[in-house]
């Protein structure tokens, strides 16, 4: 999942070839592996190295501005999600056997390279999947050392797995970019097969941390997630949060469901339940907008 000012539309990463520069990085790059060094490891050590976060399964990664965070960022897609979201926009990232093994002191030196651009822009490194909790340890490594180099980081979570994410890994997180997919219990268990109360949960951990950014994203699906009083759900919960600690919650992205990732679906045999879904219309993006501007919330 992801988001910018404009056009806010989820993405659908391809394994493609990203090129080594970033001229030209207001526009869109095709996603890939290229410049990241895949580990040649046997099963076992793969599994040994996995658990201690020195490696992960990536699907790929990209250079984007205004997207997924500010400025210009890296953003690496881990493979791996508990989630099946009916309008998942990659699902050729669920499975966590489908990525590529990746060090992370790999992923560490492709974020070196681009120092000048992330402070010239004020971007930085954005972990996203997938669900990026799904690979808790791998991802603590990766933000230690994008710290380190002082890099901003953030994180694309649905937070259904906020559990996993340690106080240290959020300390050296500085924005969490939180997909909330409903504020209904009923309507997000239909979307997502899963429970919405983790998510809750670890959107209120965020709100009660010192400093950590929240940019909660929702996604309206015409039919699916656009009852009014599942929208106004989701602004009250976003309100909530600020009332633990003002100014928590940045931004609000109302994101449109639309068809781009249904032929992932279809390649992976996969049954797509969301065919005749139309993509909202300008009018009901901004009355799906209207009540977190309501509640005083700067959203897109
Ligand atoms: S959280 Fe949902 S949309 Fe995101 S990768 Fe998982 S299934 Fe896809």
């Amino acid at each position: 999942m992801s988001a910018s000012a404009l056009p806010l539309l989820p993405r659908t990463v391809t394994r493609l070839d990203a090129p080594d520069d970033v001229a030209g990085a207001s526009r869109r790059r095709g996603a890939g592996l290229h410049g990241l060094a895949v580990a040649d490891i046997d099963r076992a050590g793969r599994l040994a190295a996995m658990r201690t976060g020195e490696l992960g399964s990536v699907h790929s990664w990209e250079l984007v501005t205004a997207v997924d965070g500010p400025g210009t960022r890296l953003t690496l897609f881990l493979n791996g999600c508990p989630l099946r979201c009916l309008y998942c926009q990659n699902p050729d990232t669920l499975a966590m056997k489908d990525g590529v093994p990746v060090h992370a002191d790999a992923v560490l030196d492709r974020l070196r390279r681009y120092l000048g651009v992330f402070r010239a822009t004020g971007g930085g490194l954005t972990l996203s999947g997938g669900e990026v909790l799904m690979q808790p340890a791998f991802a603590a490594r990766i933000l230690r050392g994008a710290r380190q180099l002082g890099v901003h980081t953030a994180l694309d979570t649905s937070g259904y797995l906020g559990a996993h994410a340690t106080d240290r890994m959020l300390e050296d997180t500085d924005l969490v970019l939180l997909d909330v997919k409903s504020g209904d219990e009923d309507v997000y268990r239909r979307v997502t097969g899963r429970e919405l109360a983790p998510t809750l949960a670890f959107g209120e951990r965020l709100a009660g941390s010192s400093d950590i950014a929240i940019w909660i994203r929702f996604v309206l699906v015409p039919g699916l997630t656009d009852d009014p009083g599942n929208v106004a759900r989701v602004a009250e919960y976003a309100a909530s949060l600020n009332a633990i600690r003002p100014g928590a919650v940045e931004r609000i992205e109302v994101l449109p469901f639309h068809q781009m990732g249904r032929d992932k679906w279809h390649e992976l045999g996969l049954e797509y339940t969301l065919e005749d879904t139309p993509a909202p219309t300008h009018e009901q993006l901004e009355l799906a907008r209207a009540p977190f501007r309501a509640r005083g919330l700067l959203t897109y």
